[in-house]
């Protein structure tokens, strides 16, 4: 178990891709702090099954993002693991884009990493060793129509990434970004109606056409993968990996 003694917080936890990383960090023995909404009853089970600890801190709201990461160093220790996950999708054309959408979506999706990472990387330098991994999205390499703000978002999650491993580069912490590109999760399924009706499509249509269109496997990539890809990117044989933005795609930003 690498994660022996170590702290990880992964935001957006309670389901999806990041609750798939915070498993996998688990699994390496790494004490979690988890975040996120839900169903308090399934957050307890959670809570329950990882030995973790949950912080329902909102991602659109620094202060509730100090106070998060206050919490995790009083109870847990600073943590030793970020993982920036959290992350919300609204789709349609640019034009008719409601402003709140667009200043929710770079607040949660951007804006929180930024806050977590100046607030965690002071301890991380201190000890010598730190891992940073963001959850981008094969949208912060390429655009699709009717994304504005996400696409806008994970193009600057990838800048932030690149900076952060810079200015951390000689401090034994690396921070790196994971760019899949459709994963069956809610954020994925939730799309779909608006998607249906900004480009007047049936849902099979959607599907086929638009989401698995952009994957040459034809396969969504499963939440698993990339909790495996994380755990590889804490491992000490990744410490020469650092400002990379990788895909898991299924070859989507290979065409
Ligand atoms: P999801 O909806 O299953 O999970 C999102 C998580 O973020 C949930 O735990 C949710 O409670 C949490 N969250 C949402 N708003 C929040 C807020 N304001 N404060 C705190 N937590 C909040 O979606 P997912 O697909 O697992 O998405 C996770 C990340 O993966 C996102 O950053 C998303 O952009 C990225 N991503 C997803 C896909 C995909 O195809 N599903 C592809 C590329 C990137």
């Amino acid at each position: 178990m690498i994660l022996e003694g170590k702290v990880a917080l992964v935001t957006g936890s309670t389901s999806g891709i990041g609750l798939a990383i915070a498993r996998a960090l688990a699994a390496e023995g790494a004490k979690l702090m988890l975040n996120g909404f839900g169903d308090p009853a399934e957050i307890a089970k959670l809570t329950e099954e990882l030995g973790a600890v949950h912080d329902g801190a909102d991602m659109s709201d620094s202060s509730a993002i100090e106070r998060m990461m206050a919490r995790c160093a009083e109870e847990l220790g600073p943590p030793d693991v970020l993982v920036n996950n959290a992350g919300i999708q609204y789709v349609s054309p640019v034009e008719s884009f409601p402003p709140e959408k667009w200043n929710a979506i770079i607040a949660i999706n951007l804006s929180a990493a930024f806050h977590t990472i100046r607030l965690a990387l002071p301890a991380m330098k201190k000890n010598g060793w730190g891992r940073i991994v963001n959850t981008a999205s094969a949208h912060s390499l390429v655009a699709s129509p009717n994304k504005a703000a996400y696409v806008a978002a994970k193009h600057g999650i990838a800048g932030l990434t690149k900076t952060v491993a810079l200015e951390a580069a000689r401090d034994g912490v690396t921070v790196n970004c994971i760019s899949p590109g459709y994963v069956w999760t809610s954020l994925v399924e939730n799309q779909i109606p608006d998607t249906m009706k900004a480009r007047n499509m049936t849902r099979e249509q959607v599907m086929n056409d638009v989401l698995l269109a952009a994957q040459p496997t034809k396969q969504f990539v499963t939440p698993e993968q990339i909790g495996a890809l994380a755990v590889f990117l804490c491992r000490d044989d990744a410490s020469a990996i650092t400002g990379a933005n990788i895909s898991m795609d299924g070859g989507w930003t290979a065409q």
